[in-house]
C-alpha cells in the first residue's frame, strides 16, 4: 500500500481521498479549508501543514484543485510540493485545467527531474463518493501503469489516453461537447413544450436516434469516418428540416440560438457544394473551414 499525498479536499477530492483510505492506502492530506482536512483526519488521514510537508516521503502526490494557477501554486509556490518531493514520486494532477497550462506544468516538473501526469476525471461528485469515476489517464505508458492501482481506487473505469496531456485534452473536448449539447437539448425540450408535445415521448424517441445518442456512434462510423460521403441523408434535406424547425420555433417565440448557428454551418456546406453529400460530411466541411485536410 502506498503513501499518498492528497491536496485539494473539495467536493471531488474529499470522497476520492476517503476511497483511497478505504482501499488501505496511507494518506497525508492538505487543504486551505480546515474543516475539510478535519473530516479526512477523522477518516484516517494524517494532516500536513503545507503542500511540501504533505509530499514528504510520498510515492504519489495527487492534486484535485479548482484551476491550473492553484495547481502551479501548490507545486511550485511557497512551501510547495517540489520543495520536498522525492525524484521517485509521481505527481498526478486530477483537476480540470487548461491543457496548455498542464503541458507547461509537466515540462517544468520534468526540467526539475520530477514525474508528472494528468489524470482528470469524468462524471460527478456522486461517482466520486461511490468510487465510480471515469479516469482519463494522460502520461506515458509507464506512468499510467504505475498509477493504475491507485487511480482505480477512485474510479470504475480507466482510459489510457495515450500520452502526456492527452487525458486533459479528452476531458476538455468531452466537456465542450456535453456542455454545448446540454444547451442544444434545452432548446429542443422547450420547443417540445411550445408544440404541446410530451417531453417523455420526445425523450423516448430520441434516446434511439442520432439526436439522443450523438453522431460519433451513429451517423459517422460508416460514413464520413470511412471517407464515404454518398448520402444516406443529404445535407440539402438536413438544411431544409432545420429551416422548418427554426421557422416553427420563431412562430412560437422560442429562441433557438444554437439551432440558428447550426443552420449557418449547413448553409455554408451547401454553398461549398456539399448539398448532395451525406449529412455526416458536415465534419469534412468544418475540417476544411478550419484550414485542415478534409480527410484525417
Ligand atoms: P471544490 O471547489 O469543491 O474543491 C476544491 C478544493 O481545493 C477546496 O477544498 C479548496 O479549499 C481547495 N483549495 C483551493 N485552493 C487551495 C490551495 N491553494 N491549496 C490547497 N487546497 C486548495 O472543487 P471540486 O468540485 O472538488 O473540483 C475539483 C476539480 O475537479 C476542479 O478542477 C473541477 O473542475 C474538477 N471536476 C469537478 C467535478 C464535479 O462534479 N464537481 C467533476 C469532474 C471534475
Amino acid at each position: 500500500m502506498a503513501l499518498i499525498a492528497f491536496i485539494g479536499l473539495g467536493q471531488m477530492g474529499s470522497p476520492m481521498a476517503a476511497n483511497l483510505i478505504k482501499k488501505g492506502h496511507r494518506l497525508t492530506v492538505y487543504d486551505i479549508n480546515q474543516p475539510a482536512v478535519d473530516q479526512l483526519v477523522a477518516a484516517g488521514a494524517n494532516a500536513a501543514a503545507s503542500p511540501a510537508l504533505a509530499a514528504k516521503g510520498a510515492e504519489f502526490v495527487i492534486t484535485m484543485l479548482p484551476n491550473g494557477d492553484l495547481v502551479e501554486r501548490v507545486l511550485f509556490g511557497e512551501s510547495g510540493v517540489v520543495e520536498s518531493l522525492s525524484a521517485q514520486a509521481l505527481v498526478i494532477d486530477m483537476s480540470t485545467i487548461h491543457p496548455l497550462q498542464s503541458d507547461a506544468l509537466c515540462q517544468k516538473m520534468r526540467q526539475r527531474g520530477f514525474s508528472y501526469m494528468d489524470a482528470p476525471v469524468g462524471r460527478t461528485s456522486e461517482q466520486a463518493v461511490t468510487g465510480n469515476l471515469l479516469i482519463l489517464a494522460g502520461g506515458s505508458a509507464e506512468q499510467v501503469e504505475r498509477a493504475r492501482d491507485v487511480l482505480m481506487c477512485m474510479g470504475s473505469e480507466l482510459v489510457n489516453c495515450q500520452g502526456p496531456g492527452m487525458g486533459i485534452r479528452v476531458k476538455l473536448v468531452n466537456n465542450y461537447m456535453s456542455i454545448a449539447l446540454n444547451a442544444l437539448s434545452a432548446e429542443a425540450a422547450v420547443m417540445c413544450e411550445a408544440l404541446g408535445l410530451s417531453l417523455d415521448v420526445a425523450i423516448s424517441v430520441m434516446s434511439n436516434t442520432a439526436a439522443g445518442k450523438g453522431h460519433f456512434t451513429t451517423s459517422w462510423p460508416n460514413k464520413v469516418l470511412k471517407g464515404d460521403l454518398t448520402p444516406a441523408f443529404m445535407i440539402d434535406l438536413a438544411h431544409k428540416d432545420l429551416g422548418i424547425a427554426l421557422d416553427v420555433a420563431n412562430q412560437l417565440h422560442v429562441p433557438m440560438p444554437l439551432g440558428a448557428a447550426a443552420r449557418e454551418v449547413y448553409s455554408q456546406a451547401k454553398a461549398g457544394g456539399r448539398g448532395k453529400q451525406d449529412w455526416s460530411a458536415i465534419l469534412a466541411h468544418v475540417r476544411t473551414t478550419a484550414g485542415r485536410p478534409e480527410n484525417h
